[in-house]
């Protein structure tokens, strides 16, 4: 389907039609056109949504990269607005993916309320930057108010604390960023710099660099612990940070698949030993994103206090757990945190990309304060001089509405529905004969494989060495019926590897499913667990 360029057509570029997409207000036909391809945008896809229940058009990689070669920018214009939306509510959506689908149960993508693509249209149509006061003014003070409302979820201070702070110029409660990635990255940026205060010629390592800061603190190597769930983000930023990746140290997990703390602790030993290494900070897991899986915060905390260590909690997936009454118990001991992460893009369901980072100390966040001439000044609102992010979008003003769309009550239903939901696909998942639960579900993530009855039997009596060689040949099950069910289009679930039991010397590859759309229900995930049945069986008998 090759595609003509240069398409003799009416369409120019001219000063006359270039007046016509900029919005005026004096211009009483703008208005209509404004409502008059929001309602195509908005009627398009949702017409698409009723008529593509399934997650993706079976069309193969190959074949579409092939329709997408052409690299050359078009001189005049082509199409007419609406003929671009037409075509992507036709073409495109149809090969994208319908992570809206109750069937789609294998990422932390997923529907999202259709009141958050209205506020998303606001904040760009309002293309407020807040990285300053000039170009944002009531929207910074309202990103420091919803900043207040969410440390005040998570670490519950008093009123004269948030009255303090709420709109203190010279404190931060947080930041928004563009996700967990830029929080966590944020997190330990202000960590590492905490960590090596100023002496004699040394004033920061900000300033001076990490070859002066570990100079004038005698010291040889700079680490973070963490369960070796944590997330990749947390490599990326030792590479950024430069400490070093392979000095993100992963801990192992437990029988409860949350950090050992015996381990733990023999490490931090470990590395204290010499005097000449300094641990940054430890982080503990506030919902695994493979498995979902919490560790024990409270005494990840002791740990942090007895060695004045900085405490960071990844809440990126679960954070928003602390909106339910039912369950927020699960996440005790965040409160004690020094910094936590917690995504807007995930569990507060709203569009992509949204993160957020917290600090205890509202002056923590000093430790990465920059200026410049001619914005963020010293002294100035400026939101933008303690961030890693430059210009930044209104994000404030989509959580700030959702919540007061939603209540959290209205969050709660969604965290509580995705969190029972699990755990009666986790039982449905024990009765079946031909599948293995590996992850009993904490939260809404769990994690199964499929086992033939004949190898259920012999895996229970064999050896590890023989247990490596069955696990082999069953994770090519797996890997094979996690893609033919992916590309069948119907249903998605996801894949990972993790050890089948933590005292295993060997991965095994698994089944991943995260129940957070609230329309995905037990019939839907019966569904699922059939087809992947069914695909198993042509398997074997083709
Ligand atoms: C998703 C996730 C991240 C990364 O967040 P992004 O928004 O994808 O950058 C970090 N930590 C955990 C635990 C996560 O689940």
């Amino acid at each position: 389907m090759a595609r003509i360029k240069d398409t003799p057509s009416s369409l120019v570029a001219d000063w006359k039609t270039l007046h016509r997409v900029f919005i005026r207000p004096e211009d009483e036909s703008s208005r209509e056109t404004l409502v008059k391809y929001m309602e195509q945008i908005l009627f398009g896809l949702h017409d698409f949504l009723n008529q593509h229940v399934g997650v993706t058009e079976e069309i193969s990689l190959i074949k579409l990269a092939e329709e997408y070669t052409d690299t050359e920018i078009n001189k005049d214009p082509q199409k007419k607005l609406a003929d671009v939306i037409k075509d992507i509510i036709d073409e495109i959506a149809p090969r994208a993916v319908n992570v809206a689908s109750p069937y789609f149960v294998g990422h932390m993508t997923s529907a999202i309320p259709f009141f958050m693509v209205h506020l998303k249209a606001i904040t760009a149509a309002l293309n407020q930057n807040v990285i300053k006061l000039e170009t944002s003014k009531v929207l910074s003070v309202l990103e420091k108010q919803i900043l207040a409302k969410m440390h005040r979820m998570i670490f519950d201070f008093n009123e004269p604390f948030y009255l303090e702070h709420v709109q203190n110029t010279e404190t931060s409660l947080g930041v928004f960023t563009t996700g967990g990635t830029t929080a966590n990255l944020t997190a330990l940026w202000v960590a590492r710099n905490k960590s090596f205060p100023p002496k004699g010629n040394f004033e920061s390592l900000e300033k001076n660099g990490f070859f002066e800061a570990m100079t004038a603190h005698d010291l040889e190597r700079t680490v973070v612990l963490v369960s070796k769930r944590g997330h990749y983000s947390l490599r990326k930023a030792g590479g950024i940070l430069g400490f070093g990746n392979q000095n993100v140290i992963p801990i192992d997990v437990d029988d409860n698949r949350s950090i050992d703390l015996i381990k733990l602790e023999s490490k931090i030993q470990e590395l204290q030993a010499t005097g000449r290494t300094k641990i940054i900070a430890i982080i503990g897991i506030a919902g695994a994103t493979e498995t979902g899986i919490i560790d024990p915060l409270p005494k990840l905390a002791d740990i942090c206090e007895a060695r004045g260590i900085h405490f960071h909690v990844d809440a990126a997936w679960g954070g928003p757990v602390l909106l339910s009454e039912k369950y927020r118990h699960l996440l005790k001991g965040i409160e004690r945190a020094d910094s936590v992460t917690i995504d807007c893009h995930k569990q507060f369901y709203m569009p992509m990309t949204a993160g957020m980072v917290y600090f205890k100390d509202p002056k923590a966040m000093d430790h990465i304060v920059y200026h410049s001439s001619y914005v963020n000044r010293p002294g100035s609102v400026d939101l933008g001089i303690k961030t890693l992010e430059g210009s930044r979008e209104a994000n404030s003003l989509i959580l700030d509405s959702a919540l007061k769309i939603m209540g959290s009550k209205g969050y709660a239903l969604m965290i509580d529905h995705g969190i029972e939901t699990a755990l009666h696909f986790s039982k449905m998942i024990r009765q079946r004969r031909l599948f293995q639960l590996i992850t009993t579900p904490q939260l809404n993530i769990l994690t199964y494989r499929v086992v033939p009855l004949d190898m259920q039997e012999k895996l229970k009596t064999t050896d590890q060495k023989e247990r490596q060689r069955l696990d082999a040949i069953l994770d090519d099950i797996n890997i094979k019926i996690q893609r033919l069910q992916r590309e069948a289009g119907k249903s998605f679930v996801s894949r990972t590897r993790l050890k089948y039991s933590p005292t295993d010397d060997h991965n095994i590859v698994v089944l991943r499913s995260v129940i957070m759309n609230p329309m995905t229900s037990v019939e839907i995930l019966e569904d699922i667990l059939d087809e992947q049945e069914t695909i198993f069986h042509d398997l074997m008998t083709s």
